[in-house]
This record gives structure tokens, C-alpha cells and sequence, in this order.
């Protein structure tokens, strides 16, 4: 169930590497950056578009909106659920919230 894969972070298409989203929460989400010829500059396409490093994976700026959008509805929630969830770097809010703590 818990099997993301980490290896997706950049795909490789034809010899062009481009970042992926990982989050894919908003409707919006870009879900990859643009192609580029190598990792390298996969990755610094994304930072040039303020993506965010999770320490899980590269998020797009459209899913990072709709996460802060969340968050601030949603902020009590999420902090007791990070409270539970101390080693988890927090960032699945979307896959908590909503569920009631145990
Ligand atoms: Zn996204």
C-alpha cells in the first residue's frame, strides 16, 4: 500500500529527464517539469519554478497551493497528526486528514 516509488522522482523519456510531482494532490498539478537533457537540469528546472523538495520527492507549486490551502483549513488537524506521526517528515497531509486520530 506504502510502496511509492522513490526511484520515480525523474523520469526518462527518450533521453530527456524531467522531475515528477509526487504529491499529484491538486487538480491543477503539473505533474512533471519540462524536459531536460539530464537529471541535472531536470532538477534545476523545477528549483528555477520554486518546486519544493519534500525529502519524499519534488512537489509542483500548484500541489504546494492546494496543500497550504489545507493546511490553513485544516491546520488543527494536521498538527495533531504530525504530533502522531514524528518521523513521517508530515508532508501526506492529505492522506490523514479527514481520518479521525485513534
Ligand atoms: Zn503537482
Amino acid at each position: 500500500m506504502d510502496e511509492r516509488a522513490e526511484q520515480a522522482l525523474i523520469v526518462e523519456r527518450n533521453k530527456q529527464f524531467s522531475v515528477v510531482c509526487y504529491s499529484r494532490a491538486a487538480e491543477d498539478c503539473s505533474e512533471n517539469g519540462g524536459w531536460c537533457d539530464s537529471e541535472e537540469e531536470a532538477r534545476e528546472w523545477v528549483e528555477d519554478k520554486c518546486w519544493i523538495f519534500t525529502g519524499e520527492g519534488w512537489m509542483c507549486i500548484n500541489c504546494n497551493a492546494h496543500h497550504m490551502r489545507n493546511l490553513k483549513v485544516h491546520r488543527r488537524d494536521v498538527h495533531e497528526n504530525k504530533e502522531n506521526n514524528k518521523g513521517n517528515d508530515g508532508l501526506d497531509h492529505d492522506l490523514v486528514i479527514g481520518i479521525d486520530p485513534l
